[in-house]
C-alpha cells in the first residue's frame, strides 16, 4: 500500500504507512504553514493506492 499527499504548496509526502504519512504531514503543515491538521483531515486529503 502506497499512501502519497500532495499538499497545496507542491510538496509531495509518500510513505507506506499511515502513521507515517500523518506525522511527516502533519509536522510540515505546521512548521511551512502552521496548520493544525488532525488524522482525519491528513488522510482525508492523501491518495491511497493498493500496490
Ligand atoms: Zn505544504
Amino acid at each position: 500500500m502506497t499512501l502519497t499527499l500532495k499538499c497545496f504548496c507542491g510538496v509531495v509526502v509518500q510513505t507506506d504507512s499511515e502513521n507515517d504519512l500523518v506525522a511527516q504531514v502533519s509536522a510540515h503543515a505546521s512548521s511551512v504553514h502552521d496548520l493544525d491538521l488532525s488524522r482525519a483531515d491528513v488522510l482525508a486529503m492523501a491518495d491511497i493506492a493498493e500496490h
